[in-house]
């Protein structure tokens, strides 16, 4: 069996500015498995959207060949059936099954960390399969060479072929998937609850799918209108939750510790490049995070005018597309403030 999910696809997978190297890159191994990237590697923090590409992969290479041998595993299980095969003296089976796929699909490598025979094993797998030129895709909630506890030769190997950082959704993107998911559901969401929603919970699309799903089975079961207030209180548990966890002063406190600077150079009149970038990024970062007004921010920043902090956050904006460091730096506070 393949254990791929149905339902993932790339017709329901809502594109955004977040996502799309990533859908662009799922798209183009569909059309040529084997060949256009191999392996393909997709990492970011949890209910992004990976397991979902990686189905429907998966599902579009069965759709146009329907002979296709695709195996989707997630990397657990992976570990679980080789240590079976072992105690029941069928590696050998085990190996000829897993090599003579056409599309072998791992999910979440990083619970290989640790577990060196199952690597080692993988390890000869990979190497036949990318030799004979089968797929082989690949997710992780980091950068390969991230993930502690797994050999340097297979972290090397994983960046043989392409690997793609799959980021938050933006607002746009977050409020599409709302809009989308109701109607798939039937459910006529107003706009500006989609909206509410969506520039409240801003780290995944899973508690995005959660929150939904609950205002409609409240809807459904009390026969009010959906509006804003009645959004308030269906999700009121998640909304509080969500609204403790960000401050500005939060930020301020990871950011300056992260880059090894004082907190109250966040507010200091100091210019130089090693305190400047980081309150850049800081600022950035609480408008993104936070419900709070460009005003507001510049004053939790040693009282600088709005107009510097929207300059903070298009220079960071720029940053992003332009410097990988900046990228991760920014990737990697965005996961820590929102975990
Ligand atoms: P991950 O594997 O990165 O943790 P999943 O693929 O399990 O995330 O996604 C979590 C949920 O969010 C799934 O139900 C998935 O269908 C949905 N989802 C994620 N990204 C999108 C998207 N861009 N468009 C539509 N649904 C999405
Ligand atoms: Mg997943």
């Amino acid at each position: 069996t393949s254990n791929l999910k149905e339902s993932y696809v790339f017709d329901n997978f809502v594109e955004g500015k977040s996502n799309q190297l990533a859908r662009a890159a799922a798209s183009q191994v569909a059309d040529n498995p084997g060949t256009a990237f191999n392996p393909l590697f997709l990492y970011g923090s949890t209910g992004l959207g990976k397991t979902h590409l990686m189905h429907a992969v998966g599902n579009e290479i069965r759709q146009r060949n329907p002979d296709a041998k695709v195996v989707y595993m997630h990397s657990e299980r992976f570990v679980q059936d080789m240590v079976k095969a072992i105690q029941t003296n069928s590696i050998e089976e085990w190996k000829r099954h897993y090599r003579s796929v056409d599309a072998l699909l791992i999910d979440d490598i990083q619970f290989f960390a640790g577990k060196e025979r199952s690597q080692e094993e993988f390890f000869h797998t990979f190497n036949a399969l990318l030799e004979s030129n089968h797929q082989i895709i690949l997710t992780s909630d980091r950068y390969p060479k991230e993930i502690d506890g797994v050999e340097e030769r297979l972290k090397s190997r994983f960046g043989w072929g392409l690997t793609i950082i799959i980021e938050p959704p933006e607002l746009e993107t977050r409020v599409a998937i709302l809009m989308k998911k109701a109607h798939e559901s039937n459910f006529d969401l107003p706009h500006e609850v989609a909206f509410f929603i969506a520039k409240r919970l801003r780290s995944n699309v899973r508690d995005l799918e959660g929150a939904l799903n609950r205002v409609i089975a409240n809807a459904n079961f009390t026969g009010k209108a959906v509006t804003i207030d009645f959004t308030k209180e269906a999700l009121r548990d998640m909304l509080a939750l969500q609204e403790k966890l960000v401050t500005i002063d939060n930020i301020q406190k990871t950011v300056a510790e992260y880059y090894k600077i004082k907190v109250a150079d966040m507010s200091s009149k100091s210019r130089s490049r090693s305190v400047a970038r980081p309150r850049q990024i800081a600022m950035a970062l609480s408008k993104e995070l936070t419900n709070h007004s460009l005003p507001e921010i510049g004053a939790a920043f040693g009282g600088r005018d709005h107009t510097t902090v929207l300059h903070a956050c298009r220079k960071v904006t720029e940053l992003r597309e332009t410097t990988h460091d900046i990228k991760e730096d920014f990737s990697n506070l965005v996961r820590t403030l929102s975990s």
